[in-house]
């Protein structure tokens, strides 16, 4: 399996290389919406394949050519998420509730937020009396971030990044982050960044989707060039030991297909049990080799022949078939599955706004839930595989389509059976 033209780990360096565990061939990259038919079905495209490091066991891209396009197109003009739903503001204050918990951070203590969006959880900070400041690359955001009263740096976090933040502030008693190091290119700089800017009792916590219950869930979508890294229990540990942070405690959640939450501090701090219990599983699991990867890219790999040409045949036979949702994962689900608009013509969203968009690669045109095409269809695709039971419950179509879900496993959900 080893190829000696592998890229190297983004954790080991030039010490350890790359073996490939699947190639999704070239893919167009995921995250924003063209204003363009044409420029959507000629979206440049870059090899998307994915592979494991033999010392490490860090799952990662094998391949970065989709770096610019990626800095360009979407981080820099990133859309809100955090207070896009419900869900995700009640989690939100349970996340930060508990962070400072265990930090033992009291008012006027310093708090980094990484990845800080729209500004939501430096709210939830500030509401409790500390002082956090935000790191965030997009302007956009950080426009409507910018009424928190947080310090907010319009940058990438890296170790760079972090010491001139210590120029400016004190070191932080409390770092968190969600869902932001499964997006750094250079995940060692980044946790290193974590190490440099926390205080010597200081706590880091980091939120991440954990790869394990990811393939439980069949979420092949989340493995877009969005994602760098998709982490095990096992390659965190070594990623924070290689910073100079030790894990200290793990914990899994319920958001996006299933996340680990990671605590962390300093070298040398004392693990709770949980962090060993979490490496057993895996290493039963076979996960810190490519041999536990196997079953879940098979599945994957016969879906990717077998759902287009069900769709395609129920769309010959007059069905109107179409999908829910054109966010990223709706983007990277349409493309891997490549569901172009001969099967699948139209993508319902009703979160987009100002004018007609498609889906870059596909080329597929985005409309909003008022729009004749998208009102009646027989078979809807949910192509927020993560946000099914929100659709579900909400079930905009009245009972009247049948769904097709790819997760836990591809399969119709029955009318009114959701
Ligand atoms: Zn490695």
């Amino acid at each position: 399996m080893h190829r000696t033209d592998s890229p190297p780990c983004r954790v080991c360096g030039l010490t350890a290389r790359l073996d490939p565990l699947y190639s999704f061939g070239e893919q167009p990259v995921a995250g924003y919406l063209e204003i363009d038919q044409t420029a959507a079905r000629r979206a440049a495209r870059f090899p998307l394949e994915i592979g494991i490091c033999g010392s490490c066991g860090l799952v990662q891209q094998m391949h970065d050519a989709a770096r610019e396009l990626l800095i360009e197109r979407v981080y820099s003009r990133y859309h809100a998420t955090y207070s896009a739903s419900q869900g995700v503001s009640t989690y939100s204050g349970r996340f930060v509730a508990r962070a400072v918990a265990e930090a033992n951070a009291t008012a006027g203590d310093r708090v980094i937020e990484i990845g800080s969006n729209d500004g939501a959880m430096l709210r939830l900070l500030i509401g409790r009396g500390l002082k956090p400041v935000g790191f965030e690359p997009s302007g956009k955001l950080n426009a409507e971030a910018g009424t928190t009263g947080a310090d907010i740096v319009e940058d990438y976090f890296t170790s760079a990044a972090a010491a001139t933040y210590r120029e400016r502030f004190a070191a932080a008693k409390l770092v968190v982050s969600r869902h932001t190091l499964e997006h750094a290119f250079d995940p060692l700089d980044f946790v290193r960044g974590m190490q440099r800017a926390l205080a010597p009792d200081g706590l880091a916590v980091v939120e991440v989707p954990y790869l394990p219950t990811q393939l439980v869930n069949n979420h092949f979508e989340s493995m877009t060039f969005q994602h760098v890294c998709f982490f095990t229990a096992g390659a965190l540990q070594r990623l924070f030991e290689a910073a100079g942070l030790t894990v200290v405690d793990l914990a899994l959640v319920a958001m996006d297909g299933g996340s680990i939450v990671v605590f962390a501090r300093h070298l040398g701090s004392a693990r709770a049990p949980a962090v060993d219990a979490f490496t057993a599983v895996e290493e039963t699991l076979h996960l810190q080799d490519g041999a536990g990867f196997s079953e879940f890219f098979g599945r994957v790999d016969r879906l990717r022949r077998d759902g287009r040409s069900q769709l395609a045949q129920l769309a010959a036979s007059g069905q109107r078939v179409i999908a829910y949702g054109a966010g990223s994962k709706g983007q990277s689900l349409l493309n891997l599955l490549d569901l172009g608009p001969d099967v699948i013509p139209f993508v319902r969203d009703d979160t987009v706004q100002g004018g007609q968009r498609w889906i870059p690669g596909t080329g597929t045109p985005v409309l909003p839930g008022d729009a004749q095409e998208v009102r009646n269809p027989d078979i809807v695709l949910i192509s927020a595989p993560t946000h099914l039971r929100e659709l579900v419950d909400r079930d905009p179509f009245n009972g009247q389509a049948l769904y097709v879900a790819t997760t836990p496993s591809w399969h119709f959900v029955p009318r009114g059976r959701i």
